[in-house]
This record gives structure tokens, C-alpha cells and sequence, in this order.
């Protein structure tokens, strides 16, 4: 399933060929993915001008010259890609998603009129169609169902330790469940949470609250966690551009960045950390694997 970064991999490969784009037509090939697509969809987008790309957790919000904003989600198996009848041809810039190429699953279709350079056709391919698209309309957004209630991005310097010390005050959940919760931290997922707490020297199991001193504020846990969280993130990010395409799987499914990873799918094999000489561990919270130095992690 595509995580934040790559999520946000996507943003910046579509940003420079969507920003500044008129939409000439939009061709919408079914009436759902995961739901239905919003009433009147192709007509609503035909004509407008994208006057900028974002992204809030794992959603992508493309911002129209009338207020209204699309917003779409990868789901399990979505993708997107350029096409141009350029001499790059497909894909310009650095947009090496992975996904899948079979045309049977490209839903939608946008035609597209850059500021510069020749048209352009992005397209959203989604085998198993758990992807979806929605708008929100002008002011709308800060409350919208699929936004209003996610909490902190895990990118940029407001995810700090007194930003944690606050959310985590008195919270008995696993820190892996608190990291986990999108009302909390928006867009991390379970690789993400297994290595930050890793990078952190912080066990999973712990109570989120143990790590907020008795008055609710910061400690130096909190601090590396904080950085531990921005910092594996921010990598992944810069980490998606080159290396996603290296690791497509056979059966087509998203890649990830394996050789990064120090305990992520790892049990069982030496904990990288120099010095230790434990193997990393695998344990279910909540149905889910965490992996984790039993050495390194408390
Ligand atoms: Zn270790």
C-alpha cells in the first residue's frame, strides 16, 4: 500500500506538469472506484486551471481556479502518470512510481493544456480500485469528513517533542498505537512506526504517556522521537524519486525502500545498529507485525 512518501513522491512528479495546467477534458471510464465518482465529475473539472498541488497525509489535493478542490486517494493499488506526445514521451521529470501498466485499469483520464511545453495526459491506473476521488468546496476543506480529523504531518518542524509530550500526555495505548493513529499523526504507517521507534531507542510495547514527564511536558524521549519520526520520513521522500523503481514487485504491487530499512522486515537478521549484537524481533500489536531491537529499545 503506498505510505506518505510516497504519496508525496507522486505530488512532486505530477506538480511541475499540473501546476499552471488548463483541463481540456477529463475522460471518467466507470462510475466508482472505491465509491462512486462525485456528480457531474468531468464537467465540473473541464475548463479549470490547477493552481497548485498538495497533499495532506495520504491525500492529494489538486486546487482549482473556482475554489474547488480534488482530492484523491492512492488506495491499495492507484497510481498515476504523464503521458505526453513530447520527444521525452512518457513520464518526464522524476516520477518513477511504480504501478501498473495495464491500460485495462486506467479509470481516468486527464487532458491537459501546461503553460509551456506540449499537452499532457495524466492518468490514474487502480487494478483494485480501493483508490478514490471526492471534492471539497471552497472553505469546505479545513472540516471536510476526509480531512477535518487527521492530526499532525509528520513532515516539517511542527512535529516536535513538545508537540508529542502534548498529544501522548496520559495516553496508556502502545507507542506504536499512538504513532498509528491518524487523529494523532496523519500518514504514518506501520513501516514508518517500526523504524522511528527503532532510529528513537524507544520499545513499541511502551505506554505512549511514559514518555511525557509528570507535568505533560517534553522529555529528551520525546525529542528523538520527534526528530526520529521527521528524519525517516524525510528520507523515504528523497529516497522515492530514485530508488522506487528498483523494487517492483513481480506481481506488480507498489515497492518499498527495503534496502533501507533497519528492522522492517528484518526478524531474525543482525541489528545494524554498530555494537549491538541482537537480532531484530517480530512481534503482533493490534494484528499487526512490529519488528523491533530488543537491545536497542526500551
Ligand atoms: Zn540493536
Amino acid at each position: 500500500m503506498p505510505e506518505l512518501p510516497e504519496v508525496e513522491t507522486v505530488r512532486r512528479g505530477l506538480a511541475p506538469v499540473m501546476e499552471g495546467a488548463r483541463i481540456l477534458s477529463v475522460e471518467q471510464r466507470r462510475p466508482d472506484l472505491r465509491f462512486p465518482f462525485p456528480a457531474d465529475f468531468a464537467g465540473r473539472l473541464t475548463g479549470r486551471r490547477v493552481d497548485g498541488l498538495s497533499r495532506r497525509a495520504k491525500y492529494l489535493l489538486a486546487h482549482l481556479d473556482d475554489g474547488l478542490t480534488l482530492i484523491s486517494h492512492l488506495g491499495m493499488s492507484g497510481s498515476w502518470r504523464i503521458e505526453t506526445d513530447g520527444p521525452d514521451g512518457d513520464s518526464p521529470g522524476r516520477f518513477h512510481h511504480a504501478r501498473s501498466k495495464n491500460a485495462a485499469h486506467d479509470h481516468v483520464v486527464f487532458h491537459l493544456a501546461p503553460k509551456t511545453g506540449t499537452n499532457a495526459r495524466i492518468v490514474f491506473n487502480d487494478p483494485r480500485r480501493f483508490g478514490f476521488m471526492a471534492f471539497a468546496e471552497e472553505g469546505e476543506l479545513a472540516a471536510h469528513p476526509l480531512i477535518g480529523k487527521l492530526g499532525a504531518e509528520p513532515t516539517g518542524n511542527r512535529l516536535d517533542g513538545a508537540l508529542l509530550a502534548t498529544l501522548f500526555h496520559n495516553r496508556r495505548a502502545p507507542l506504536k498505537a499512538a504513532l498509528l493513529d491518524q487523529r494523532l499523526i496523519a500518514g504514518l504507517g506501520n513501516i514508518y512506526v517500526c523504524e522511528a521507534l527503532w532510529r528513537a531507542g524507544l520499545a513499541p510495547d511502551r505506554a505512549a504517556g511514559s514518555i511525557v514527564n509528570k507535568h505533560g511536558g517534553a522529555t529528551a524521549a520525546c525529542d528523538r522521537l520527534a526528530a526520529a519520526v521527521r528524519a525517516v520520513i524525510a528520507d523515504a521522500i528523497e529516497a522515492g524519486g530514485s530508488s522506487l523503481r528498483d523494487y517492483v514487485h513481480a506481481d506488480g504491487a507498489l515497492g518499498y525502500f527495503q534496502h533501507r530499512f533497519a528492522v522492517y522486515d528484518r526478524e531474525g537478521e543482525p541489528c545494524v545498529q554498530p555494537d549491538c549484537d541482537s537480532v531484530v524481533l517480530r512481534t503482533v500489536q493490534s494484528g499487526r507485525s512490529t519488528f523491533y531491537c530488543p537491545a536497542c529499545q526500551r
